[in-house]
């Protein structure tokens, strides 16, 4: 199946602007992940944030993008960055983004490819457009300005995930503050985002209508659930994405119980390794090896065997839509003692999802009921509606671009901020103008 037909299927706007700032969204405008965001003034700069793919099933794409000479990518989720090897291979762009985020491209992507694969599902690049796609990167560390065109950027923590940036953009009439995937809250791996004052302000809502509990409270609601299940003599399942919550869950266990045996699985072994390459995009990273070492990292089946009889185990997939994850509550799914603990928002069509909603998880092809208890934690990453109003106050902007988020988060970021700028809410291919 051909995706697109570059230069033919792009409905971005032929004219070049004449005043202001266009945003033109190709994916995520108004929708949570698949992101990819045209901005374009009169010097004629153009710059391409982000451009991912949702992996739902069968994953969403971003509509085709037209010629861009850079794109930034913030963050390794492959939600922002996994179309970026089409942008390489097909229109010859270059790629920013922090040194971490370049280096954890190539796992994100061979992953990518290789799920395709499995899976069966369309993708627009090839293994050629990924190997010139590791070659295309431009690394900056934050707070450094680099020139793209007419304007100047700089990075600036986004927290989130580590090495996830804000993107600070000063053109000739405006200056722009991009929010990316953003938390202004600590996680036990990355500090969280500052506030930055700027005209327009594009702020991601995925938890716009949401408010987050206190995260500490929810931390410790978690382990005690987990004390619960081994004192009852059971092993507690923790599906976690491999970049980010995954780590989370692991510092926060050796923090609050080390005589735990905590076994980990899954693909967020390399991204480990990359994290620790880069200290300096993480939360006290001493504490991160140490936890590294702590915990069990299996890797052959005899480990896997071993491990069903841990205390804990967190793999991957994080929503139970197959991975490790799927194979280990197969098997502890038999003993009532055992429990499956989720860590976060479960998407819609997702295995987690239908765990909750009735009980049941697609196994090898087979829906089977699940006879075990099973307890949903918020140790989400976005910042929640609270956080996010905050910090748009203080970036104290003319205008916010609400992107990133479902109608809800949309409608309660707007009601929340309307009075004090001017809000937008972005639909997908429609530009918008603003001065
Ligand atoms: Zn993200």
């Amino acid at each position: 199946m051909v995706l697109y037909t570059p230069g033919r299927t792009s409905t971005y706007p032929g004219e070049p602007v004449r005043t202001g700032l266009r945003a033109f969204f190709l994916g995520g405008g108004d929708e949570v992940g698949n992101v990819g965001c045209i901005l374009e003034d009169s010097t004629g700069t153009r710059l391409l944030i982000d451009y991912g793919l949702a992996p739902t099933r069968p994953p969403k794409y971003p509509a085709e993008c037209p010629p861009v000479d850079h794109a930034i990518i913030t963050h390794s989720h492959i939600d922002h960055m996994g179309m970026a090897p089409w942008l390489v291979g097909h229109l010859g762009t270059k790629l920013h983004a922090s040194p971490l985020t370049a280096s954890l491209s190539e796992v994100m992507w061979r992953d990518t490819y290789k799920v395709s694969k499995i899976e069966g599902y369309p993708l627009a690049w090839d293994r050629r457009d990924l190997e010139e796609a590791l070659q295309a990167w431009t690394t900056h560390q934050m707070g450094d300005w680099f020139e793209i065109g007419a304007w100047k950027c700089r990075f600036h923590r986004a927290g989130h995930i580590p090495g996830a940036v804000m993107i600070e953009i000063e053109t000739p009439e405006l200056r722009i503050l991009w929010s990316g995937d953003m938390d202004t809250r600590a996680s036990p791996n990355v500090l969280g985002a500052l506030p930055v004052e700027c005209d327009i302000l594009f702020l991601e809502g995925t938890y716009g209508n949401r408010i987050h509990p206190p995260r500490i409270e929810e931390e410790e609601r978690f382990v005690s659930k987990v004390l619960e299940v081994v004192d009852r003599g059971g092993t507690a399942l923790v599906p976690a994405f491999a970049s980010g919550r995954g780590q989370d869950i692991l510092r926060i266990l050796r923090r609050e119980a080390p005589n735990l045996e905590v076994h980990y699985h899954g693909m967020g072994t390399r991204v480990t390794q990359l994290w620790m390459d880069h200290p300096e995009s993480i939360r006290e990273p001493k504490g991160l090896s140490k936890t590294w070492r702590w915990c069990r990292r299996v890797s052959g089946k005899s480990d896997r065997r071993k491990a069903l009889d841990a205390n804990v185990i967190v793999t991957t997939s994080g929503m139970l839509d197959g991975g490790p994850s799927i194979w280990y509550a197969n098997r502890l799914r038999h003993q009532r003692a055992n429990a499956i603990l989720l860590t976060g928002y479960q998407a819609e069509g997702s295995g987690g999802r239908l765990l909750l909603d009735e009980g049941k998880l697609r196994i090898f092809g087979n829906i089977t009921p699940i006879d075990l208890e099973v307890e949903q934690f918020s140790l989400s990453n976005h910042a929640g509606q609270k956080e996010l109003t905050s910090f748009a106050r203080a970036c104290a902007p003319r205008h916010v671009v609400i992107f990133h988020a479902d109608q809800d988060g949309r409608d309660a970021l707007s009601t929340q901020l309307a009075g004090e700028m001017k809000v937008h809410l972005p639909s997908n291919r429609v530009e918008i103008i603003l001065e």
